[in-house]
């Protein structure tokens, strides 16, 4: 693996030699949280996504493995019983969970990590205290209703749902670390960014660096 002793940040031409940080990112659905965390992934070459376990049917364009894990109900509940889940929620009746397998094995190759998780899953929290949350708010409530339309793949029915549980999420939002508002994607892409940033900056992430420099004084 690269080592970057001369540079300890990272950049998108090298892999960082140390354990990843973890950023935990929820947000009212249709606020725009997938859109950013795609944007992110493409920009910055040392991010990656967990990619969940989830029982709901793929998307249009969704792949096994890319997108989520789509499994049958039954293999999702034998992963629940064997304790593989960092966490998992029932949203909107689909199962969907962090693997804890997954998300160790990015983070010790050196990765930041992304839980792109719903409110409920962001209880995560806990059992990560080491890992940064950021909420993503809407500008307002109408844009959130907007977007939720004009995306076009869910039912009539789903979207009330999302819209009605929207205010309670995001009444959640003060139990995280970082707010960012989605009201342009390149500014809440770059406010993203500098979050992850300081991470790397962080005096916990630098300890090989530093141990590094005094070895060799
Ligand atoms: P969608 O079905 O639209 O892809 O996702 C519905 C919701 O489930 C979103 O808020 C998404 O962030 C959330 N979600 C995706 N993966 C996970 C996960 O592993 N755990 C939890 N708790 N929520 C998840």
């Amino acid at each position: 693996m690269l080592q970057s002793t001369d540079n300890p940040i990272g950049t998108d031409i090298m892999k960082p030699h140390k354990k990843g940080n973890i950023f935990i990112i929820s947000a009212a659905s249709g606020t725009g949280k997938t859109t950013l965390v795609s944007r992110l992934l493409k920009n910055n070459a040392d991010l990656r996504v967990s990619v969940s376990h989830t029982t709901r049917q793929p998307r249009e364009g969704e792949q096994h493995g890319v997108h989520y894990h789509f499994v049958p109900k039954e293999e999702f509940e034998s992963l629940i019983k064997q304790k593989a889940f960092l966490e998992h929620a029932n949203v909107f009746g689909n199962y969907y969970g962090t693997s804890i397998a997954g998300v160790n094995s990015l983070s010790e190759e050196g990765y930041d990590v992304i839980l792109e998780i719903d409110v409920q899953g962001a209880q995560v929290r806990k059992s990560l205290p080491e890992a940064s949350s950021i909420f993503i708010l809407p500008p307002s409530f109408e844009v959130l209703a907007e977007r939720l339309i004009g995306r076009g793949t869910d039912s009539e029915e789903v979207i009330q749902t999302r819209l009605s549980k929207a205010r309670h999420e995001i009444e959640q939002s003060v139990l995280f670390d970082y707010i960012v508002v989605n009201d342009d994607l390149d500014r809440a892409e770059a406010d993203l960014l500098h979050i992850i940033k300081a991470g790397r900056l962080k005096k916990s992430s630098q300890q090989g660096f530093i141990s590094n420099l005094l070895e060799n004084s």
